[in-house]
């Protein structure tokens, strides 16, 4: 029996997505206009909380933006979770800072609030966290860290649009939160950003770092051509078609939401009787995860097995991916620049080892689900007679 190939992920564009999209090429204003006020404002509702919301070209861009505004520079240190994404830690070095890498949880993949502190030095101007997967951070330990030692909170929320924490959605309590619309993200608009904050001026300050630091767009010149230039800026802005595209997916986003999350949840009960695995999750009970992806880290004698189970599941037509290869100081840039030691790093060091990323997306039916159960258990029967 052949059956289709479930990918990892899967971009989800509707009929209604397609027009919109087409419905900008038939006006004039392509970028920086009304979508993009709209896409920012029904995102700020979904957000709650009065949140200021600033659509930009991507997440990289809205950390790289979070950084300029802080004004850090050489000299300046940033602790960043060592397991997450590149962008995390390139952000920080766009700027000249320096990141300062730190161990994550062994439970949720999320930094270790207990090991912040230990990091902190006379140079350490900020902490970058990621809510890794979709699971919220523990933000009232690490926001009382960073109020203790006088540190900004940047949050880079690419996977956790969806996850809150004691009721608040994520990005909503550091100095910025930073989303992504990647393709594979919880809402795509192709490439795509978003900057998070709930402080008026650190919006003001973004809004012009993100278009060449003018002072006023197209529609609020009063003399056309006419305006200043009141601060340094890059060009991060999103365009027209992008933000109708997001305009639409928030509209979806409950049902996006709950695809993934009760994907989560049925994958989880099929495989509770795995002895040799943890699934990645929060025993928080203020935390509400956004359920990206499943992680499953293999313990014991099927850890050294992961590469033989994933090709396996490959095959069986499951789409997997790793969350995240290496920790992000052992990636050849900063290993060779900075140095490495991993036994500094033991938990980021077991989920980029021996972990396995499931899909869960929307895309994910019920049978898939199933199906995905069946083949890793196979998987895992075959790579013990291998
Ligand atoms: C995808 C991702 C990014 C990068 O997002 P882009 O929008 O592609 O720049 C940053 N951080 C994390 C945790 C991500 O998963």
């Amino acid at each position: 029996m052949t059956r289709p190939a479930i990918p990892f992920g899967r971009p989800s564009i509707s009929e209604a997505e397609r027009a919109a999209v087409m419905a900008v090429l038939g006006q004039d204003i392509l970028t920086h206009g009304p979508r993009v006020r709209e896409f920012e404002q029904v995102f700020a509702a979904f957000a709650g909380d009065g949140a200021h919301c600033l659509a930009v070209s991507s997440c990289m861009a809205a950390l790289h933006l979070a950084y300029l505004h802080l004004g850090l520079g050489p000299g300046d240190e940033v602790i960043v979770p060592a397991q997450t994404h590149t962008a995390t830690a390139h952000a920080v070095e766009a700027v000249g800072a320096r990141p300062v890498f730190v161990d994550c949880e062994e439970a949720t993949g999320n930094i270790d609030p207990a090991l912040i502190a230990d990091a902190i030095t006379p140079r350490t101007r900020a902490v970058s966290l990621v809510h890794f997967i979709g699971i919220p951070c523990r933000m009232h330990e690490i926001l009382g860290i960073a109020s203790r030692h006088g540190l900004s909170v940047v949050e880079d929320c690419a996977l956790a649009v969806g996850a809150r924490y004691d009721g608040r959605h994520v990005g909503l309590f550091g100095d910025i939160g930073c989303f992504s619309f990647y393709p594979v993200k919880h809402l795509t608009t192709a490439e795509g950003g978003m900057v998070t904050t709930r402080h008026q001026q650190v919006a003001s300050a973004v809004a012009a770092l993100r278009a060449f630091g003018v002072d006023r767009s197209h529609g609020e010149r009063a003399i056309p051509g006419m305006y200043d230039v009141v601060a340094f800026g890059l060009n991060y802005r999103m365009s027209e078609l992008q933000a109708a595209l997001g305009v639409e997916q928030v509209k979806r986003v409950d049902a996006l939401l709950s695809a993934r999350r009760s994907n989560f949840l049925h994958l989880q009960s099929a495989l509770a009787e795995i002895d040799e695995l943890t699934v990645l999750d929060s025993r928080d009970e203020l935390a509400v995860s956004s359920h990206y992806c499943m992680s499953i880290v293999l313990r014991g004698a099927l850890a050294p097995r992961r590469d033989g189970i994933v090709a396996r599941l490959n095959a069986l037509g499951v789409g997997t991916s790793i969350y995240y290869p290496r920790p992000v100081p052992g990636m050849t840039y900063y290993r060779t620049k900075y140095g490495y030691h991993p036994e500094n790093f033991p938990n980021a060091e077991n989920i980029s080892r021996h972990s396995i990323a499931l899909p869960i997306a929307p895309h994910v039916t019920s049978d898939d689900v199933d199906y995905i159960a069946d083949c890793l258990k196979g998987a895992i029967a075959a790579s013990s007679m291998a």
